[in-house]
């Protein structure tokens, strides 16, 4: 599964942190998500789908892939 962050979409509700704390954080200066892990292991996929799907301002988008074997993640700080 790929999940990439459209940042600009961040409201820092830290919503994403409460659900999977060992993959988000919060960037000090204005609160928005940062990424601990770009390549969590796969016993964070859960927690990562929970995030996903809570997050307030639809900033995630998935990728779902044949092959589950792998989880990535990444940002996008680029205007949508
Ligand atoms: S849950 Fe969504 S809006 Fe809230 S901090 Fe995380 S990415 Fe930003």
């Amino acid at each position: 599964m790929k999940v990439t962050a459209l940042r600009n979409r961040c409201i820092a509700s830290g919503t994403c942190v409460l659900a999977a704390k060992a993959v988000f954080s919060q960037r000090e200066s204005d609160g928005v998500v940062e990424l601990l892990q770009e390549h969590p292991s796969l016993e964070q996929l859960q927690k990562v789908r929970q995030a996903v799907a809570a997050c307030p301002s639809q900033v995630f988008v998935v990728e779902e892939e044949d092959n589950l074997s792998e989880l990535t993640l990444s940002t996008n700080d680029e205007e949508m």
